[in-house]
């Protein structure tokens, strides 16, 4: 008898980096923040509440924001 096993591996790893926010002194507030978003170009803080008050400042259309110091575009 020929028994088949399906054993089918479903290696579906999925590396999810949550590193894009940070733990650091907001640069907006000046006040240490658990999460704070970082530009990767200039290294700028921003925390998640100065975020959420100055969304028209900040371009937030809760994909992306500028970075009020180089411009770069980030994504949330
Ligand atoms: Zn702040
Ligand atoms: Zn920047």
């Amino acid at each position: 008898m020929a028994v088949k096993f399906l054993d089918k591996k479903v290696s579906s790893r999925r590396h999810f980096r949550r590193s894009k926010t940070v733990a650091g002194r907001c640069e907006v507030c000046g006040e240490e923040m658990p999460l704070c978003y970082r530009c990767r170009k200039c290294g700028y803080l921003i925390c998640q509440r100065c975020m959420a008050e100055g969304p028209r400042r900040f371009s937030c259309n809760t994909i992306t924001w500028v970075c009020p110091n180089c411009l770069n575009w980030e994504t949330l």
